[in-house]
């Protein structure tokens, strides 16, 4: 029963990117049983809306029953086998073929892991060996962006340029350095002046010496950051600075990846490819852990010439069969049902919704979208862009008015910031987006009584 699982909960479950003080007085109220579709059930049998898509990662909707049985079906012919040395199995070549087949450019190899941020730490140890073996030890630092969020272990949280995230670890792992990323958080300003993101990388790779810089990390629309879509010149202008300084670029299409964006991976939006791209949640979209660094012929062809030896990198679970084998349904079925196609169109209504909300309410602006990746902030004066006082929650309030109402959303207050960011499964309907902007409009309603 739900109060014995609630009081377990307390007890023995640490909850990830929780309060535990919170936890302890509340539990963890929502004890969910089951999903399809965009909704997902709880133990009391209310249905929620997904609109986070849980983490960003079940893009296919939740329930599908073929990747149960796909699973089902490779744990009982292979459960597991070793990738390493001289071993390998079919279901992570295939994958690895397949994600060559669709990875832009020539981004043909795959190294595989367990989620976003073990690729993300194997894409920075590999590029570092790169450099290494290539005769460059020297050029190993890498910058990321502030707002960034590249995962939590230790070498991706050093690379998250988001404070609240280093606050836990005394220590970080050298050699990270945080670029302005495209956002004013507060007062006017022009696409002039968030393309000066981009200058700050030349200045940073010019101080530093380009000699000392392996790779320019960035998520194509920052996630966690808030959902910051750059200007429409921003990465062609980052792709043109790496290349001057022969600087790699790491694409990290963590939530962009797998058709969030309304394309299959985000930065093909701008015609841009990176040198080494991080893929993981929307690969199997949730159904199982997995994640991937994918690398170009290039550096491939490096790599089999110069490291001697031994690739001593390698998580147990690189390649898990089973994981592989969803994923390659998961990527089968997405491509069958049409669901970029369907995430670009929805996010047609996804925009047109959140103009609505922008219209209808003073509170909102700043609203924005790529495909299913969207956000609505909430501005003290949208015309001057100032921020209500932090100590308000106002974005917070809006995520319990929402949840009230059975939506599940989540906010972002770095810096100040109250934005609420959306992401529902790639497989919404038109009706299931007018019932989340419906339940966002009273949700604004009830809050901004409290403010005026
Ligand atoms: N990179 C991005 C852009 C992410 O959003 C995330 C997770 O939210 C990660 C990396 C880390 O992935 P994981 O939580 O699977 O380790």
């Amino acid at each position: 029963n739900k109060a014995e699982l609630i009081e377990l909960d307390k007890k023995h479950f640490l909850h990830p990117t929780s309060s535990i003080q919170a936890q302890q007085k509340t539990g963890a109220p929502l004890v969910f049983t089951e999903g399809n579709g965009i909704y997902l059930k709880d133990m009391e049998g209310d249905m929620y809306i997904d609109g986070m898509s849980s983490l960003w990662n079940v893009n296919i909707g939740h329930g599908r029953k073929e990747l149960a049985e796909v699973a089902a079906e490779q744990m009982n012919k292979l459960a597991f086998s070793s990738t390493f040395s001289g071993f390998s199995h079919e279901p992570a070549i295939r994958l690895a073929k397949k994600l060559a087949d669709l990875a832009p450019g020539n981004l043909n190899v795959s190294f595989f892991t367990s989620g976003g941020s073990e690729a993300n730490d194997s894409a920075i140890k590999l590029v570092r060996h790169y450099w290494k073996v290539k005769g460059f030890p020297e050029r190993k630092k890498v910058i990321t962006r502030k707002r960034g969020y590249h995962g939590v272990s230790m070498g991706s949280t050093s690379a998250t340029g988001i404070p609240e995230f280093h606050a836990m670890t005394t220590s970080l792992a050298p050699d990270f350095l945080y670029a302005p990323t495209p956002y004013i958080v507060e007062g006017e300003f022009t696409e002039e002046d968030l393309m000066k993101a981009a200058q700050e990388v030349r200045k940073m790779i010019e101080s530093e010496g380009p000699e000392t810089i392996a790779a320019f990390m960035a998520e194509p629309i920052q996630g966690a950051g808030g959902i910051i879509v750059p200007p429409e010149k921003y990465f062609e202008e980052i792709r043109n600075i790496c290349d001057e300084y022969g600087v790699l670029f790491i694409a990290d299409e963590v939530i962009t990846g797998f058709g969030r964006t309304g394309k299959m991976f985000g930065l093909e939006h701008w015609d841009v490819v990176p040198d080494v791209m991080t893929i993981a949640k929307g690969i199997s979209s949730g159904y199982v852990p997995l994640g991937a660094v994918m690398i170009n012929d290039e550096i491939h062809r490096e790599l089999i010439k110069y490291s001697k030896g031994t690739l001593f990198h390698g998580f147990t679970y690189s390649g898990h069969p089973v994981g592989c084998a969803v994923a390659l349904k998961n990527i089968e079925l997405i491509e069958e049902e049409r669901l970029i196609e369907n995430a670009a169109e929805m996010g047609q209504e996804l925009e047109k919704g959140l103009k609505y909300l922008e219209e209808k309410h003073w509170s909102v602006g700043r609203v924005r979208n790529v495909g299913l990746l969207g956000a609505f902030e909430l501005l003290a004066d949208r015309d001057k862009n100032t921020r209500f006082d932090a100590t308000q929650g106002v974005a917070g309030k809006v995520v319990q008015e929402c949840l009230k109402r059975n939506l599940i959303v989540r906010s972002v207050t770095y810096e100040g910031t109250d934005i609420i960011a959306i992401a529902p499964p790639l497989s919404i309907t038109k009706e299931e987006i007018k019932d989340i902007i419906s339940i966002f409009d009273d949700a604004v309603s009830a809050v901004e009584t409290t403010l005026k």
